[in-house]
């Protein structure tokens, strides 16, 4: 009873609502810590996201994800168990257009579990964060610890009047640059080491269900540019995923290579050209389109990581976020839950 009391008193403040903060921040919880997370946009779930209206939904950032190692394995048990994910049986292709042995052939992709959120991919953070305290549209601008706890200040709403026992950050690694100087020495070769490209993603509607035989595809190499390569990496249809219902929509995503030369193109151009890659493919004129760019979309390292998250026991700070692991939803939870264990480990 004693020690349950002594974790209630402390205090956690997660800034960022995606899979990794969800993910610390439910560990905590149910560990008995007192936990506030705190998220700048409307909703939770970051870069797992839903674009919807009465008419229409598309999952336009992350699109499924995969569950490689038992622990996350278990856990998606767990939410499909729940009614946050499920299956995604799709009938996903690949077409490569540098293979010479048959260029622009739809090719079966080997079977993989792939796993979505339901109704849409923000379910399954939304239900996670469900039992927290969450204070959406609070954006963090300023950290200070002072006399041992932290205090944090936000561009909404000025200095808030709470004051935390631990700090964890769980956003992406460009938008730490502001808050660096909080950080010991001994972590600026990690995030030195991460980079994020950014993803032109279009969301597209149409009057009628396409026949195209392909649920999900991957176009070419990621990296292409090769004269009259295709500027996609990624179609997927929204009704073949699970609980999904509404008029015919499907996303698709640029390539890194298209999205860095037209990273300030206008929505309009980047829609047309993606549409027309659509059309190319097989797909008709859509009825409508909105295109959206995802300045930090997807992380990589360029040297191998010694760890998948960042713990400073003496000011009780701590970072964790895809980019410290595989830059994909599973390791976005295995950072926030490897992170929680080890805080829970270190003594106040
Ligand atoms: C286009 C695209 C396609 C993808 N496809 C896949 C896929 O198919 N499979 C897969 O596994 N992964 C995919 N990913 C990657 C996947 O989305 C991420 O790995 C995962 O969602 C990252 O979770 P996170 O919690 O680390 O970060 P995020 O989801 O980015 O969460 C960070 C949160 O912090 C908030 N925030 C930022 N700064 C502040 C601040 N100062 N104050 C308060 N809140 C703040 C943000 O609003 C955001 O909600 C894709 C991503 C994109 C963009």
């Amino acid at each position: 009873m004693a020690s349950h009391q002594a974790s209630a008193d402390r205090r956690v403040a997660v800034i960022g609502a995606g899979m990794a903060g969800a993910s610390a921040s439910v560990a905590l919880h149910n560990a008995g810590l007192s936990v506030t997370l705190f998220e700048k946009s409307r909703g939770a779930s970051g870069r797992m996201s839903t674009r919807r209206t009465d008419q229409w939904q598309a999952d336009h950032g992350a699109q499924y994800f995969t569950a490689k190692s038992p622990a996350f394995e278990s856990e998606v048990q767990a939410w499909c168990h729940k009614g946050w994910a499920a299956a995604w049986p799709g009938r996903i292709a690949k077409l490569d257009f540098s293979k010479t042995s048959a260029p622009g052939k739809f090719e079966p992709t080997p079977p993989t579990p792939r796993f979505v959120g339901t109704p849409r991919m923000t379910s399954i953070v939304a239900a996670m964060v469900a039992p927290l305290a969450l204070s959406t549209q609070t954006t963090i601008t300023g950290a200070q610890r002072v006399k041992g706890q932290w205090r944090l200040s936000s561009k909404e709403h000025g200095d808030l009047p709470e004051a935390f026992d631990a700090l964890i950050w769980a956003i992406p690694r460009p938008q730490l640059a502001p808050f660096e100087g909080l950080f010991p020495d001994s972590w600026q070769h990690t995030l030195d080491s991460i980079q994020f490209a950014p993803c032109w993603a279009v969301m597209a509607g149409f009057d009628r269900p396409l026949d195209l035989p392909f649920d999900g595809l991957f176009v070419g190499r990621s990296d292409d540019q090769q004269p009259g390569a295709s500027p996609l990496s990624w179609v997927a249809r929204t009704l073949s995923k699970p609980g999904r219902t509404g008029q015919e929509t499907w996303t698709l995503h640029a390539n890194r290579g298209f999205t860095q030369q037209h990273l300030n193109a206008t929505p309009e151009a980047v829609a047309e050209r993606l549409t027309q890659a659509f059309i190319a493919l097989g797909a008709p004129t859509p009825a409508w389109t909105i295109a959206h760019r995802w300045l930090y979309a997807l992380a990589e390292s360029t040297s191998p990581l010694t760890t998948n998250h960042l713990w400073d026991e003496s000011s009780q700070l701590g970072v964790c976020g895809d980019w410290l692991t595989s830059g994909r939803i599973e390791g976005a939870w295995q950072s926030g839950s490897q992170l929680a264990k080890q805080l829970l480990c270190s003594p106040r």
